[in-house]
């Protein structure tokens, strides 16, 4: 699809890691992007709460393996990523290759990792078996009662707060708009195809082509006919930031447990999370919340209870109903997509960036993940 002059010849709806890095990849494609987002700082909304684990092989589920190849190509793309991102922004994205042990604390859980360790061997994944003693020697933090962990080398984590600030300025220094404090109502449709958005106060911004990549928010623009509709749904996570005063080295590679994780940033900075929660759009933080995360973190990670909290908060990771993002052109010309990231969204954002400016420039995206597959499926409001 040739893409024509216009005041803009690309609105992407929301500044979060994935709007920006489509809109950074589109301008630095020549295309004349603006951004919008409501919120009165980039990367505000779920993306300022993501741990940014990069996690492709320790999420690996066996019914959702296009995913996992996804999230691989998407892990692959990170460090070219991270690199050019800090050339173009001056800033530094954090990213850490430290690696990820998963880690069962009985019996049962060790019978269990015993069945991810196969699956993952089965794909030809880089993973090693552990013993708890060797663990422990990689990790002396963890607790004796540990029974069996698994050292996923390749399993990474950025600092989803850095990372959208270097991709801001990024937008920025590559010629692309960013407008903040701007809320925008819905698109703007006229004879069958995009002409741009309209704002809460009134006014329309023209475009030839818009990119939906408000989140699970997405989900309120109006002016989308039924049918061409994508159905989203927050999916609530609350997740602690803490501290240690003491600096780095309590824990170098991130920690994965049943239920929960700890990230390390490599400076004495931890992330703990994080509950799932069905509760629409409710962000309050809860008692009840940090009690669980800190419960399953303690069992491993003893020392857990003297790091400093510095932050309780909750996002709403943007899910669909087959858990995969919706990617690219839909059935209405003109209007794009880049939602649905759930759990993924951080890991997912250099691909995600690649797929849509692919799409926007006529180039098919990948059967299961295209906003196509939701044609016509009614949405509930
Ligand atoms: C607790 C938790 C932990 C997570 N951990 C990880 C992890 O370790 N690794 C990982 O890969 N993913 C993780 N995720 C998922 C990840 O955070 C999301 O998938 C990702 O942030 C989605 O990014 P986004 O840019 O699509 O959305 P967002 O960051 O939510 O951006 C959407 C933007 O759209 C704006 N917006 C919405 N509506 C409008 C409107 N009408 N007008 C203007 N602007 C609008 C919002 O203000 C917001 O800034 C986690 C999520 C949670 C909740």
């Amino acid at each position: 699809m040739p893409i024509r002059s216009s005041s803009s010849d690309v609105v992407v709806v929301g500044a979060g890691a994935v709007g920006l890095a489509v809109a950074w990849r589109a301008a630095q494609r020549g295309l004349r992007v603006t951004v919008l987002d409501r919120a009165t700082a980039p990367g505000a909304g779920t993306s300022a709460v993501a741990a940014g684990m990069l996690a492709p092989v320790s999420e690996t589920i066996a019914t959702e393996l296009p995913l996992m190849r996804l999230g691989l190509a998407s892990a692959d793309a990170y460090p070219e990523f991270v690199h050019e991102l800090s050339d173009a922004s001056g800033l530094d994205p954090g990213y850490l290759r430290c690696g990820t042990l998963l880690a069962a604390r009985d019996a049962d859980e060790a019978e269990a990792l015993g069945r991810e360790l196969a699956l993952r061997e089965s794909l030809g994944l880089a993973v090693h078996r552990l013993r708890a003693s060797e663990a422990r020697r990689l990790e002396p933090a963890l607790a004796p009662t540990l029974r069996l962990a698994l050292e996923i080398p390749d399993d990474h984590a950025i600092d989803p707060r850095k990372l959208t600030a270097a991709l801001a300025r990024a937008l920025s220094a590559g010629g692309g708009e960013l407008r903040l404090g701007v809320d925008v109502r819905g698109v703007a449709i006229a004879h069958d195809r995009v002409i741009g958005v309209r704002l809460a106060d009134g006014s329309e911004i023209p475009a030839e082509n818009v990119v939906v990549a408000a989140g699970p928010w997405s989900s309120s623009l109006d002016g989308i006919p039924d049918g061409a509709r994508i159905p989203i749904h927050p999916i609530k996570g609350q997740i602690l930031r803490l501290h240690d005063p003491a600096g780095p080295g309590l824990l170098t590679r991130v920690l994965r447990m049943t239920g929960g994780y700890v990230v390390p940033r490599g400076d004495g900075r931890y992330v703990l999370g994080a509950t799932m929660e069905e509760r629409g759009f409710d962000t309050t933080v809860t008692a009840g919340g940090a009690f669980e995360l800190l419960r399953d973190a303690f069992e491993l990670l003893p020392s857990v209870t003297e790091l400093v909290i510095d932050e309780l908060s909750a996002g709403l990771r943007p899910a669909t109903p087959d858990n995969a993002p919706a990617i690219g052109p839909g059935s209405i010309p003109g209007l794009h997509w880049a939602i649905g990231h759930y759990r993924h969204g951080i890991l997912l954002t250099p691909v995600t960036a690649e797929l849509v400016v692919g799409g926007l420039t006529g180039e098919a995206v990948p059967d299961e993940f295209s906003a196509m597959r939701f044609a016509g499926v009614p949405v509930r409001a």
